[in-house]
């Protein structure tokens, strides 16, 4: 019996290297409250982002769920329905109503030529997600949120270190979110953060993220609970020493991957667009009618060899129980997110994973593909 092949395994460091930082810790006897720790994984990762301001958060869906408190937003929210369900589910927790708008076959990303129609006098900002790591057409999403005065708050959950032309695409919109989530490009097991245009609005996350306090005693809004530990930022500080060779693992995996794959009839490896530096999160293939089995099928036959292939993102968000009866979610609207869903599997990728996997993992895909 071989191992499982998961689709992807957190990125951890030797465990002794760990240990120093856990003695200062103990030392200090400060766990939380934005300690030395805290303030020290801050600056190094907006050192590391090139970014100004950055607001630690102890995950991803509570740094959503207070970016738009943060921003005040209400009413309507524009957002992709091809997405992890944390994106739609920080609207629900504001009592937003999300509104659905299709997707780009390209990017996979929000089609900005469909945002015009669906804003009404309800709409107050679009949350687009950077899917796969691929960017937005964040000129286009921008021109539009200045016509209609909309703030833009990225869900960024899959972009760390992406960067365009230039430079970091954390810096575009009001805001952009990150998560730290063991299955992301860069973990500190749980985590999150938003990065902030300016130290003012990064105050005010501040508060919102440790109950409104602004001193010992003032609270001056119904704040969360959203801080990060001291451990969690430690963990942060030890993985940014080696972030950037598990990127570079991650570009020679996806480079041997599309290689292999490259002449199979029916299998698109999905294309990273409009980057200079990708972060090589995830590896979405597209199954089409071409291909011998169905995506689903394909799926049946990777389980069935321990190879833990995942559907990201099938089923849509938009089909989920609490979404589905909106009037943006019907079953005859969303029609690209809808095909991509259908035909999408993304396939094993992680800097452990060995060359001989990915031969493996394709070479199951080649032995069934039609000739
Ligand atoms: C992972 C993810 C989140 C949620 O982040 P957590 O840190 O797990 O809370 C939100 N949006 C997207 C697109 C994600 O992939």
């Amino acid at each position: 019996m071989t191992k499982p092949i998961p689709v992807t395994s957190p990125l951890l460091p030797p465990l002794g290297e760990f240990i120093p930082y856990l003695q200062e810790i103990w030392d200090s006897r400060t766990l939380t409250n934005g300690g030395s720790m805290h303030q020290a994984f801050e600056q190094a990762l907006c050192d590391y982002l090139g970014v100004e301001h950055i607001a630690l958060f102890a995950n991803g869906t509570l740094a959503l769920v207070t970016a738009l408190q943060a921003q005040r937003i209400t009413g309507e929210v524009i957002t992709t329905p091809y997405s992890f369900v944390a994106t739609a589910h920080s609207l629900l927790w504001n009592g937003i109503k999300p509104v659905f708008v299709d997707i780009d076959p390209l990017t996979f990303n929000l089609d900005p030529e469909k945002i015009e129609a669906a804003i009404t006098p309800a709409t107050t900002a679009i949350l687009p997600v950077h899917c796969y790591g691929n960017p937005c057409d964040i000129t286009a999403i921008t021109r539009i949120a200045d016509i209609y005065n909309l703030k833009v708050i990225y869900d960024a959950a899959h972009a760390f270190a992406v960067e365009d032309t230039a430079g970091s695409i954390l810096r575009h919109g009001d805001l952009s979110v990150l998560s730290f989530h063991a299955t992301k490009v860069f973990n500190t097991f749980e985590g999150g953060a938003i990065v902030c245009p300016d130290e003012k609005t990064r105050q005010r996350i501040n508060h919102l993220k440790n109950f409104g306090f602004v001193n010992e005693t003032t609270v001056v809004a119904p704040g969360i609970n959203g801080k990060m530990s001291e451990i969690n930022a430690a963990f942060g500080l030890l993985q940014l020493r080696y972030i950037d060779q598990a990127l570079e693992r991650r570009g020679e995996i996806e480079a041997l991957y599309r290689q292999l794959l490259a002449d199979v009839p029916g299998i698109h490896c999905v294309q990273r667009t409009g980057q200079v530096r990708s972060n090589h999160a995830y590896l979405p293939i597209l199954v089409d009618s071409a291909f011998t089995l169905t995506r689903d099928e394909l799926y049946q036959r990777f389980r069935d060899q321990d190879i833990l292939v995942r559907r990201y993102f099938f089923p849509l968000i938009s089909d989920f129980p609490m979404y589905r009866g909106l009037p943006s979610a019907g079953s005859v609207s969303l029609p690209v997110a809808r095909s991509m869903a259908e035909k999408v599997l993304c396939l094993p990728i992680f800097p452990d994973l060995g060359d001989s996997d990915v031969e493996r993992i394709c070479e199951l895909i080649r032995s069934v593909a039609p000739r």
